[in-house]
């Protein structure tokens, strides 16, 4: 039953288009539970009748657009009542409806189930028999388990086709995402496939057929010698006979047969080698799968897996070739830091992710780039998105698939204007951040790309918060040496000369890995993560310390943060290595004390243990930062890159106020300072509440500079502590934000409340 179910999905995803889909489902059904009709009934949403949309058994010039009313019929029943039904003699049942000349007078047996899709049905499938024998309970149970697998294909097949249909919409096709980072994008569609799923896959062109060629040649190769490689590891422990398909498989893969059939598409109709291999594959599984042997038939299977072989080398690193459209919007089942960093920056103009929600590293890497994104868009068939004209509205989290003229004049409207007002943000703001009582608190910015610095604004704040190292990290194609870093480090300690600089040690692992260390694991989250991998790697851990404190020979306003820090031993064991390296340098290089400086280590408060080691931790430390991202993950034991808990993940919430009260306090009783570097910092609505917590300096993305300052201009420092009070009234981080909405309106900053903060 199972490989029935599996050759089934396999015929209808190899189909093309819409229609195609539908008469895949009915010929195939037919053929599995042998009955004489088979037919797919669609639910019109506007007025609730249904359309017959592929039949077999029927007489086919009779039922073309047969329609059943609403309300009409057994299958405006079973839609109704989204549950099957089946009777021995269809017609005898007081809703029949009949099909004039369909030839269904002939027809007894009935059995129908609905096609139900999140929770709506999308319509009914039904097949019948000549005969008054009963449809079984094992043809029933078949058919509602096929039914749920196919609704996803058929939602995600009816979308498809509006988005490729050739017409451009009188209504643009949108999509709501469950969160977003804010602006306005818009541009072309750039998809990037993740593993080897070739349906995944979206069908580019090419200018340079014969640069394919030549790479799909060599992926054919590498594909080849690992089916070698693997018939020679198996050759003692199978027969023959199975050795033989091994061969059978290396031939398939030879230019003579599936290569030359790829290449000819390639040079005729100018598709890349990835567009051309799905092609090509697809045509030979839907051939296979046609078949009437079972033998041949699960042949299918192998040619998918061979084309996925050949895809993975294809999608290597040095074998694609990348020519992104001049506004890209980066599209990915999952974005990841380092495909946004692999975009030129100037390119890149929008982003969305299938996965993931607005404190995945990619949303706070866009939010940081100022790009706006969309994270979390189940249902969206983004294969097809590729070079399809598309808006991202990051305000109110929807995406907008070939848009009508109209909202597209709309929308380049909105975004000249929204130019205008961070312009405007920009110059009026005063370059320092001064409450109205006279308390001047220090704003820093994160970054970590060399983008993130080329910023006017730059040089009004008072030093760097949060460098995350990794994202050099991963633009680089290995480790890079203690001399690269050194000048990476030293470009920004010179630009903030005078001002502190926190350059947080590698903190990979989580969502953020590098491509040549991958790192799998089952729940990366809560394993190798931050100081847990530079402490079991000192190599790469005293090499990045080592450029650190050579970058700031003659500078002195290093900042090191430790990320990940969930026991003390891990921080004695950081300290003790940071100690001897700088022991080893100023002996090395006869440095003196005062141009060889000792840098201020901090600690990124992140993981709750450590909230509740607070004390213990800042008598070790020069100061803290608080990880907010982090620590409202681990807090509410809520993966922040999973869409479907993303409702849970609060910032703004009674429990995280609590923890960053006794973090700020432990600080403050130690005298030392306590920063904040998570996305929170800049949170408008959260400023005044993160200052009178008692933490002294936010972090943030230098965009929300300007927005923090402004709250910070309209307050008194000697109110921080009643709203502080009335903010920790409240139970939960619904209330918190809409007194804190209210508290922004009454100071005429209502425009700061942003609804991609949670
Ligand atoms: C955090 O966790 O709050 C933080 C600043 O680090 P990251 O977002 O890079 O994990
Ligand atoms: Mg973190």
């Amino acid at each position: 039953m199972l490989s029935i179910l599996r050759s089934i999905i396999h015929a209808v995803n190899a189909a093309e288009g819409l229609q195609q889909t539908f008469d895949v489902i009915v010929s195939e059904i037919s053929r599995a539970i042998k009955t004489d009709i088979c037919s797919v009934y669609l639910r019109n949403k506007d007025d609730n009748s249904h359309f017959l949309v592929a039949n077999f058994g029927f007489n086919p010039t009779k039922t073309i657009k047969t329609i059943v009313p609403a309300g009409k019929g057994i299958i405006s029943l079973i839609s109704q009542k989204e549950e099957p039904l089946k009777f021995a003699e269809g017609s005898s049942h007081q809703a029949f409806f009949e099909i004039p000349n369909s030839g269904e007078d002939q027809a007894h047996a009935f059995l129908g189930v609905p096609i139900i899709h999140r929770r709506e049905c999308l319509g009914v499938l039904v097949v019948q028999r000549k005969s008054q024998e009963i449809f079984s309970e094992q043809d029933e149970a078949f058919l509602v388990t096929l039914s749920a697998q196919l609704a996803g294909i058929i939602a995600n097949a009816e979308l498809r086709n509006l988005i490729e249909s050739k017409n451009r919409p009188k209504i643009s096709t949108q999509f709501k995402a469950s969160s977003s980072t804010s602006g306005i994008g818009i541009g072309k569609g750039w998809v990037v496939s993740v593993g080897t799923s070739l349906s995944s896959l979206p069908k580019r062109l090419t200018k340079h057929p014969e640069l394919e060629i030549k790479q799909l040649r060599k992926a054919m190769s590498r594909s080849r010698k690992d089916i070698r490689d693997l018939a020679s590891t198996l050759s003692k422990s199978l027969a023959k006979n199975e050795l033989a398909l091994f061969a059978a498989y290396e031939q398939l893969l030879s230019h003579n047969s599936l290569g030359k059939k790829i290449e000819r598409l390639i040079k005729a109709e100018k598709f890349t080698a990835a567009t051309a291999l799905r092609k090509v594959i697809d045509e030979n599984v839907k051939r296979f799968t046609a078949m009437d042997d079972p033998y041949l038939r699960e042949r299918a299977t192998d040619i998918l897996d061979l084309g996925r072989r050949v895809l993975s080398h294809l999608q290597q690193k040095n074998l694609a070739l990348k020519n992104f459209p001049k506004r890209t919007i980066l599209i990915s089942d999952q974005v990841t830091s380092a495909m946004i960093a692999e975009v030129p920056p100037k390119q890149l103009v929008g982003i969305i992710s299938l996965k993931g929600s607005s404190s995945s590293h990619a949303a706070i890497l866009a939010r940081s780039l100022g790009i706006p994104a969309l994270m979390g868009l189940r249902d969206c068939p983004i294969e097809v998105l590729e070079s399809k004209s598309l808006i991202v509205d990051g305000y109110k989290s929807f995406l907008f698939v070939k848009p009508a003229r109209a909202l597209l004049g709309q929308y380049k409207q909105l975004q000249v204007d929204e130019q205008k007002m961070l312009e405007d943000l920009h110059h009026t703001s005063i370059k320092t951040t001064t409450t109205l009582d006279g308390v001047n608190i220090p704003l820093m910015i994160n970054c970590g790309l060399q983008a993130d610095l080329e910023n006017e604004l730059e040089a009004t704040v008072d030093g760097v918060g949060l460098f995350r190292t990794e994202y050099p990290f991963m633009q680089s194609e290995r480790f890079p040496s203690e001399e690269e870093q050194r000048k990476l480090y030293r470009g920004i300690l010179e630009s903030f000369q005078g001002k502190p600089v926190v350059i947080r040690s590698l903190d990979i692992g989580g969502d953020k890995s590098l491509p040549y260390f991958p790192i799998e694991e089952e729940n990366p989250f809560l394993g190798w993560r931050g100081i847990r991998i530079t402490l079991d790697h000192p190599e790469i851990f005293h090499t990045q310390i080592r450029a650190m404190m050579m970058a700031n020979v003659g500078l002195g306003n290093l900042h090191i943060s430790l990320p990940m820090i969930s026991t003390l031993s891990e921080i004695d064991k950081s300290l003790q290595q940071i100690e001897q390296i700088y022991s080893e340098i100023k002996v090395q290089h006869n440095y003196s004390d005062d141009e060889f400086i000792y840098p201020k280590i901090g600690i990124v408060i992140e993981v709750p243990s450590a909230v509740y080691q607070i004390r213990a931790i800042a008598r070790r430390a020069d100061f803290l930062t608080i990880g907010s991202n982090d620590l409202t993950q681990y807090m509410f034991a809520v993966d922040r890159n999973n869409t479907r808990v993303s409702y849970l993940y609060k910032t703004l919430h009674p429990a995280m106020l609590l923890a960053i009260l006794e973090i700020a306090d432990a600080g403050n009783a130690e005298k030392i300072p306590v920063h904040i570097c998570g996305e929170i910092a800049g949170d408008p609505m959260a400023t005044i509440v993160l200052l009178a917590l008692g933490v002294t300096t936010l972090s943030m993305n230098i965009h929300s500079i300007p927005k923090v300052r402004r709250v910070i201009q309209k307050f008194k420092m000697s109110d921080a502590s009643h709203i502080l009070a009335k903010t920790l009234s409240y139970e939960t981080s619904f209330e918190i934000r809409q007194y804190l909405t209210k508290v922004l309106q009454d100071r005429g900053l209502a425009d700061l409340v942003d609804p991609g903060h949670h």
